[in-house]
């Protein structure tokens, strides 16, 4: 049987990091993917994702997202290659509508620079956008947008130069907690490990159904639209328009990205229906296409005509926030679901502390707020 020091499961978004940050000891460790990574079937495509630091979902994110910028700014320099475009960032919704709260709270709390502008500074400022009168924003200038795809692919690639094993297209089965190892058997192989990290993002709960975690998978459709209209066509370009997060009804959220290149990129947050990973299906329907073209005639002043879309899906926690434990009665096993549709930013220090989890260091972050037993 095959041995290491580390293993991690499923090379996704914090997989493909913690097996980057464990590649820089001296240490033997591979990491086992079902797919060939990057990959469209899990929750990591589909060219963007948010960075962002006034945190609506709670200030304790703040000190982390801070860290992750630190290390997505190392990855650029160590690879050399471009993964995080600052565009700022605008949060918008009524003045009591929990982002706009949120965001104000986050920023207050960890000094970070924002501005409070009134529907009208709202419009001047970005004229892509088209603001009720209640609507209030507030603007960050240290937002942007990550390249996950791209982000993934360093990551691997890193780890493998640094001496990781990549172990693609091979599916773990099972997992066997033995007294001071663990041992893993996948659709080819039996390998063992002193420690593991399970990051297998939509399958956790198929992986490791003993634990009955209250992991709700959700499907997410991602949208593109053109703008048809040529004089404005620059005011989704993103020296003009910001990625956005809109709070518009109490219950419902759209976020999306300025053009670069395919259209305006915007979807809902947390609306999909509940699927099982297996049976995720990449058809989108023309009701789901109108009903998001009807925010954009409702939110945008520009002529958004439909270019394509992309399914992804939401990992969900009852309350939204991640889990980041040791199995309950395995310190050897670490787990990790940071989503809840929040979670790419973060990958890149949460990736450092899983490494740090697995090599028994210090973290230098509080990941009680993380613990599976507060379910
Ligand atoms: C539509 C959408 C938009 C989002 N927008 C944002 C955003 O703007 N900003 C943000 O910060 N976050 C965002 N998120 C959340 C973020 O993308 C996720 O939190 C993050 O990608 C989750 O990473 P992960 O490593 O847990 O899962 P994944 O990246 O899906 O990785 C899990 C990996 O495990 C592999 N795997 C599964 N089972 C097995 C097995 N049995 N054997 C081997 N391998 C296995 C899978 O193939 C997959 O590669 C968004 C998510 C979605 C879906």
């Amino acid at each position: 049987m095959k041995t290491f020091d580390v293993i991690v499961l499923g090379l996704g978004a914090h997989g493909s990091s913690a097996l980057y940050h464990l590649s820089k000891q001296n240490i033997k460790i591979c990491g086992i993917e079902r797919f060939k990574p990057p990959h469209d079937f899990g929750s990591s495509h589909g060219q963007s994702r948010i960075i962002r630091q006034a945190y609506h979902e709670s200030p304790m994110y703040v000190p982390l997202v801070k860290k992750a910028y630190e290390l997505w700014n190392e990855l650029e320099q160590i690879s050399g290659r471009k993964i995080l475009l600052k565009t700022g960032g605008i949060i918008l919704g009524n003045e009591n509508s929990n982002v706009v709260r949120g965001a104000r709270l986050s920023a207050e709390t960890h000094d970070v620079p924002y501005e409070y502008l009134n529907n009208q500074e709202i419009a001047k400022r970005f004229p892509a956008l088209k603001p009720t009168e209640d609507t209030v924003a507030v603007v960050e200038q240290s937002a942007g947008i990550l390249f996950p795809e791209e982000c993934i692919k360093i990551n691997l690639q890193l780890a493998e130069k640094n001496g990781a094993e990549l172990l693609l297209n091979e599916i773990v089965e099972s997992i066997h907690i033995k007294t001071d190892w663990v041992e893993i058997t996948t659709n080819k192989d039996t390998y063992a490990a002193e420690k593991l990290i399970v990051s297998v993002g939509a399958w956790l709960s198929d992986l490791l159904p003993e634990l009955r975690l209250p992991l709700t998978v959700k499907r997410q459709v991602l949208f593109w639209f053109k703008n048809t209209d040529e004089q404005r066509q620059l005011f989704i370009k993103p020296e003009h328009l910001p990625i956005f997060i809109w709070q518009y009804t109490n219950e419902h959220i759209f976020y999306g990205f300025p053009d670069l290149g395919n259209g305006l990129k915007i979807a809902p947050h947390h609306e999909g229906q509940s699927i099982h990973p297996d049976l995720l299906s990449k058809e989108v329907f023309e009701d789901e296409i109108d009903q998001m073209k009807n925010i954009l005639n409702n939110y945008f002043s520009i002529s958004a005509v439909f270019n394509f879309s992309d399914v992804c899906m939401y990992t969900n926690t009852p309350d939204e926030h991640f889990i980041i434990d040791y199995y309950p009665s395995n310190k050897n096993i670490i787990i990790a679901s940071p989503c809840s549709g929040h979670g790419f930013k973060f990958s890149s220090a949460i990736g450092e502390i899983l490494s740090n989890m697995a090599t028994e260091k210090d973290l230098d972050f509080n990941i009680s707020p993380f613990r599976i037993n507060r379910f």
